[in-house]
């Protein structure tokens, strides 16, 4: 199927999403197209007031419809009717994603709201199968261990995936019975807003999911602040989550889940199959153009297989030809801002002034847009930016090592632990370094969680706090109370 279109003609959806419809507000923040620079309009910025009456909204929601204590089984019979609907409107969301992010219209972002049904579908089994427990008490008394919703939880999400990003969080904490106060990023929110429509569409109670437009430092701190939202999840930037952590301890003690940023090894032992290895490789960093929060962008590999690898990675970077996001079949992402091209293309040069050579890339695309060419850099130190700090973009670093103990100091990154990648056919060799590595996610002869949702995912150290997706995430949308009876 066809599915190119002309940015021009997209009705763009506007205005923070409260209850079923759209709430204007004054227009304050610009969005733009990445693809070719264009500004496709403003949106609105929640101030605490438009927050306040996002939480006022989801509370009469809870209270009125009883969502938190109807059947289950109802609870479940709505999110699979949103995911339905979701599925069907699935090259309309794919639309409003491409226009302003990253992923591109084909299968890629029709791909991401189809992966994004199937999650609230496997989120929305748990409604009606997760229960609480009996505790083992003397005789003459009932134990047990009630879970119940937190009631309205407050959801930011990042630029880089919004359609998935918005499915992380609405899917799990609807089906355990809260509702929802959700900011996406201030760079792609329309996918998400047309998400919210579509729940409501499809027999989701009205005021159980409200989009609030803005920034984070007015909008996401009233957010994380707020009294009555009981609970935070946040998925971003290890600079943000810590920004909401020092909010919440200075608002109000609650619960939250972080998920973070990362810098994730590949380790590549010489024993590897090194045709299936350069092919993850390259696809554990080049979707999105590296704006991917597990891309694995340390490179580490025995020197035997160095060479042979690092030729073969050349051909593949070399390969990657830019598109706008609105054309099919779009090729390699842009990146997000013209503002983070520089900060990328900033490391580069500062790598290559400390003695890095730049095996591939290494400048911007020249195009309209903010497009970086895939790049490999080798032969800096461990304590240059490049080695240490999240890039987001399509540079990898490339590191060689003799012993396995030089990989694992190499591939333990001293504050990220998001994920790591290992490539060895010794399976010895594959548990061991498993296990010694420090990260939420440890992929052996694969990178990338690909389509599963049973996994968790999220990140050790300063990669985050909780986790999201898998049996783990829609438990962290309760809580438990002991309940001890004397018959
Ligand atoms: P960001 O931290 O700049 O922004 C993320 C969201 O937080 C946005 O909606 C933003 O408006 C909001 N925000 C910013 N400061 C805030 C504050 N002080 N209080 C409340 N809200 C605030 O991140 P980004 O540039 O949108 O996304 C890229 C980052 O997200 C990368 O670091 C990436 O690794 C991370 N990420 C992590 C995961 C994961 O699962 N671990 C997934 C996707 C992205």
């Amino acid at each position: 199927m066809k599915r190119s279109f002309d940015p021009s003609t997209l009705t763009l959806p506007n205005g923070h999403f409260i209850g079923r419809s759209y709430v204007s507000g004054a227009a304050a923040l610009s969005v733009a197209a990445p693809s070719d620079g264009r500004i496709l309009g403003d949106i609105a910025k929640a101030d605490a007031d438009t927050v306040d009456q996002a939480v006022e909204t989801a509370q009469r929601a809870l209270r009125t419809t009883g969502w938190a204590n109807c059947a289950p089984r109802d609870r479940l019979r709505a999110l699979h009717a949103w995911a339905d609907l979701i599925e069907a409107e699935a090259e309309t969301l794919a639309k409003l994603e491409a226009v302003c992010s990253t992923r591109p219209v084909g299968h890629v972002a029709v791909g991401d709201a189809k992966i994004t049904a199937t999650q609230i579908r496997f989120f929305a089994e748990f409604a009606d199968k997760e229960g609480g427990d009996l505790a083992p008490t003397s005789a003459g008394q009932l134990g047990f261990v009630s879970h119940e919703p937190y009631g309205v939880v407050g959801a930011i999400t990042p630029w880089n995936y919004p359609i998935s990003m918005a499915g992380w969080k609405l899917a799990p904490a609807l089906a355990a019975g809260n509702a929802v106060v959700l900011k996406p990023s201030e760079m792609t929110p329309f996918s998400t807003l047309f998400m919210a429509e579509l729940a409501v569409r499809a027999g989701i109670p009205e005021g159980l999911i409200n989009i609030v437009l803005g920034d984070g430092q007015t909008t996401g701190s009233a957010i994380t602040g707020h009294p009555d939202i009981a609970k935070v999840s946040f998925t971003g930037s290890t600079r943000a989550g810590g920004a909401i952590m020092e909010n919440i301890a200075k608002t109000g003690i609650k619960p939250m889940t972080l998920e973070l940023g990362g810098k994730s090894p590949q380790i590549v032992f010489a024993d590897a199959d090194l045709d299936l290895v350069a092919d993850c490789l390259a696809r554990g960093v080049l979707p999105n153009a590296g704006q991917t929060c597990v891309a694995g962008t340390r490179l580490i590999v025995h020197r035997d297989v160095a060479d042979e690898l690092s030729q073969r990675l050349v051909q593949a970077f070399a390969q990657e030809q830019p598109a706008a996001t609105w054309d099919d079949p779009a090729g390699f992402s842009p990146i997000i801002s013209n503002q983070q091209l520089q900060r990328i293309d900033g490391i580069v040069q500062a790598a290559k002034a400390e003695g890095g050579e730049v095996l591939c890339g290494g400048a911007v695309f020249d195009r309209a847009g903010s497009f970086y060419q895939p790049t490999i850099i080798t032969g800096v130190t461990d304590s240059n930016p490049a080695v240490t700090e999240e890039i987001f973009g399509p540079v990898v670093t490339f590191q060689t090592f003799d012993r396995e103990e030089e990989a694992l100091a190499l591939g333990n990154h001293p504050t990220y632990g998001l994920c790591a990648g290992v490539y060895t056919r010794d399976l010895s060799r594959a548990v061991r370094v498993t296990k010694a590595l420090e990260a939420g996610t440890v992929w052996v002869n694969r990178y990338g969680r690909s389509q599963d949702h049973i996994l968790p995912t999220g990140g050790w150290k300063s990669s985050g706090l909780g986790k999201d997706l898998g049996r783990e995430a829609f438990l962290a949308n309760r809580r438990s109370k002991s309940v001890l009876i004397d018959l």
